[in-house]
């Protein structure tokens, strides 16, 4: 696999990450600079771009993505409830190349996004 981006490069070994999960279809790390108290990132081992060229065959992936974020809101005492989201491309303010789901918690979130 060429890691042409900093995903990637966590996914091989070449960038640490502080990893919170992990299994044969993703990886949980925390964000590097984490929005709310609760900031994890979760990213398929598969090699996907971004939520708009996911495909039939990815619907168990992401649909497991959504269940490991689940379970690590439970596992980090996020009872008040969280957030989950994936920026797409420019307009949603996607910066890294490589599918990944926010997860945040710990406080109260502002509602729209600017
Ligand atoms: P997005 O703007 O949706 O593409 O989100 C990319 C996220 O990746 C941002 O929240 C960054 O803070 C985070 N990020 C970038 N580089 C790293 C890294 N090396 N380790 C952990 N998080 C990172």
């Amino acid at each position: 696999m060429l890691a042409d981006n900093v995903f990637l490069k966590i996914l091989d070994g070449t960038i640490p990450a502080r990893i919170a999960f992990q299994d044969d279809l993703c990886l949980a790390f925390h964000d590097i600079h984490p929005q709310a108290p609760v900031h994890i990132l979760i990213i398929p081992r598969k090699v996907i771009r971004t939520h708009a060229e996911l495909r039939q065959e990815d619907t168990s992936l992401i649909g497991h993505m959504n269940l490991v974020a689940g379970q690590l809101a439970r596992d980090l005492g996020l009872d008040q409830g969280y957030r989950i989201v994936i920026n797409c491309d420019t307009d949603g303010g996607q910066t890294v190349p490589h599918l990944h789901m926010h997860l945040l918690g710990g406080r109260a979130l502002g509602w729209p996004p600017g």
